[in-house]
């Protein structure tokens, strides 16, 4: 298939906008890749906080074997032994707050925002949906929506600079969501 560009009326460097952010041999600048990136679900755990998870659960487990099996680790000493014996605890709890830290402030973060949308899962999967059908012209760091994409009768949208692309993906997916919305085409 090929997507003739609004702004070029060219399709030579057309490509999805999913694609374009999986194509190794022609990466995206990371600045770029950031603007067509999807928003993470909402309610999600970021990656950071799902690390800081495991780890601790990794030091807890640690930490009872050495609490119920270990020998205080062969000295004397009763700073060391209270060390070998309780360090991995005290580290499992230092990770597990770090989770819970990253995580509800990942949250929090996320409803700072005003006017915050897509807010429910439902939502989100609606963004997706459109997010799914645009496309970039790498020539004019544009992104659009193909004719006929979002809905069958769906008219072939303007060229969006890349910078705005996100805000206005959620603006078509949120039409989109009214039943018998006109479509966004001018
Ligand atoms: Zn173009």
């Amino acid at each position: 298939m090929s997507v003739t560009c609004p702004a070029c009326a060219a399709a030579d460097e057309t490509v999805a906008v999913r694609k374009a952010l999986l194509d190794s041999d022609r990466p995206l600048d990371p600045a770029t890749r950031q603007l067509l990136s999807m928003p993470s679900e909402p309610g999600g755990t970021t990656g950071g906080a799902i690390v800081a998870f495991v780890l601790g659960g990794l030091f807890g487990l640690l930490g009872l074997h050495a609490l119920f099996f270990g020998d205080g680790g062969g000295s004397s000493d009763v700073a060391y032994q209270a060390g070998y014996r309780y360090g991995s605890l005290i580290v499992a709890a230092i990770l597990l707050g770090i989770g819970l830290t990253v995580h509800f402030d990942h949250r929090s973060r996320r409803s700072d925002t005003a006017d915050e949308w897509p807010r429910t899962y439902e939502q989100w999967q609606q963004l997706h949906r459109t997010w799914r059908e645009s496309w970039l012209c790498r020539r004019c760091r544009v992104a659009f929506l193909p004719a006929g994409s979002v809905r069958p009768e769906f008219a072939a949208s303007a060229a969006i600079p890349v910078a705005q692309f996100l805000q206005w993906t959620v603006t078509i997916a949120r039409q989109d969501h009214r039943p018998g919305a006109p479509s966004t085409t001018d």
